[in-house]
């Protein structure tokens, strides 16, 4: 089942227990605007070529909406869809003041100098700056895209309406970013895999967590689990798998990692198969690498006893069945990832009110929305006797449709 399926699916049946009319559900479903432009660029070598921008504005009843931009050969407009869709539920969920919108150029970045690069994103903000602004659509980094793809969108932007750094988040520092910015995803996770083992009167210390994906979210929840005393007993990337049943020093993996650019034959553990890492026993598994990764093949063979989905929509909703059956413990991505955009959302008020946090504001801030945000999905599952994916859903699409009503349907 693709993205946009799997979303649309829990979106209905979040609607369905909550008893949204149908003229509601429909205007919710359907986004607020889809953009497509053609970006053309002089290559490095003089030659032209073309490329496909998107931008899908899916809703902004509760705010400006929000969500990243990707650099990515397949792109797709119904990816995009269901990712401009998940963002507003998650910004809903994390109660922050925004809808949510997700963009894309069908580009592979790497076969593109940086020159190419910086052209390329000058003229998608070129053709799509009226329809974003502080107070409209406030893009940030995605796959593909980083802190100084956000600079040349600022500058450019900027050169528009004048200087306006809340146009875009994930920025550099010395551009407005915010402190804190770069673990926050990774460190929300922690922030909800502890609220989540509370409730059962655990924390992370002493308990085994397996992580799939070693880049910004793995790593960071990696770390901060490591510092909390749980035992990372195995992690996986795109260069293969690493395990130790005594827990990896995570320090040691990171800087192994840096030195040889990849996760193998590190002198603290044993390389393992990467296909046996999401069946690999242990308390806690963290997908945090791609979409879809538990399916209905391997779904039976998981043997951790919670799942925090760090990456978006890792659990196709057959997965989801079966292992809801085995009494596994999923918490869901429109929460278990939202710390990124909770801190961009910092960032975007530290810019509005021209005033830089310390990162000890910001990490107890996200911390409290992150807690907060745990809570009220829980007594979301109480009141509709739901698992955390529906309480989670009904939350968000509960606040985006009561915001709606609010705002009234005279034209
Ligand atoms: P990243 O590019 O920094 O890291 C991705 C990691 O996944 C890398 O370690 C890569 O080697 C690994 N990977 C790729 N293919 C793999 C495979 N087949 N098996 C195992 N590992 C593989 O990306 P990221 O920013 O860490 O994002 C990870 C996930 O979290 C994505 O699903 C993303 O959409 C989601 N997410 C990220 C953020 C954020 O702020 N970065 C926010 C919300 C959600």
């Amino acid at each position: 089942m693709n993205a946009l399926a799997a979303t649309s699916r829990n979106f209905k049946n979040a609607a369905r227990i909550l008893g949204l009319d149908a003229k509601i559900e429909k205007s919710l479903l359907i986004p607020f605007r889809e953009i497509k432009v053609e970006c053309t660029i002089p290559k490095d070598d003089g030659s032209l070529v073309s490329y496909v921008g998107f931008r899908v504005q899916h809703d902004n009843a509760r705010g400006p909406m929000k969500g990243g931009i990707r650099y990515h050969p397949e792109v797709d407009p119904d990816e995009v869809n269901a990712l401009a869709q998940l963002m507003t539920w998650k910004t809903a969920v994390a109660d922050i003041p925004y809808g949510g919108a997700k963009g894309g150029i069908g580009c592979t970045p790497r076969d593109l100098s940086m020159s190419e690069l910086e052209r390329l994103t000058r003229v998608f903000t070129q053709k799509i700056h009226d329809l974003i602004g502080i107070h409209t659509d406030v893009p940030a980094p995605d796959m593909g895209t980083n802190a100084q793809t956000m600079a040349w969108i600022l500058d450019e932007y900027s050169k528009f309406h004048g200087h306006s750094p809340a146009v875009v988040t994930g920025k550099p520092i010395d551009l407005g970013g915010s402190l804190g910015r770069e673990a926050a995803t990774g460190r929300g996770v922690v922030f909800g895999t502890e609220a989540l083992l509370a409730e059962y009167g655990k924390s992370c210390k002493g308990l085994t967590f397996v992580i799939q994906g070693f880049g910004n979210v793995g790593s960071w929840a990696a770390k901060l689990i490591h510092e909390r005393g749980g035992k990372v007993i195995a992690v996986s990337d795109i260069t293969g798998a690493v395990k130790n049943p005594n827990g990896l020093d995570i320090t040691e993996l990171v800087k192994h990692k840096e030195s040889t650019g990849s996760l193998l034959n590190f002198n603290g553990g044993d390389n393992m198969d990467p296909n046996e890492i999401l069946t690999h026993e242990c308390d806690v598994l963290i997908p945090s690498a791609l979409g879809g990764v538990l399916n209905r093949e391997n779904a039976s063979s998981v043997r951790a006893k919670f799942i925090v989905e760090a990456a978006n929509h890792p659990t196709d909703p057959e997965a989801d069945e079966i292992l809801s059956k085995k009494g596994v413990i999923i918490l869901p991505d429109i929460y278990a990832n939202a710390g990124g955009v909770t801190v961009s959302y910092f960032e975007w008020v530290q810019n509005i009110q021209g005033f830089m946090w310390e990162e000890e504001k910001v990490n107890n801030e996200l911390q409290r929305y992150m807690t907060r945000a745990f809570h009220n999905i829980k007594s979301m599952c109480k009141t509709y006797d739901c698992n955390l994916r529906m309480g989670a859903f009904t939350l968000g699409v509960n606040r985006v449709a009561r915001a709606t009503n609010l705002r009234g349907w005279e034209a």
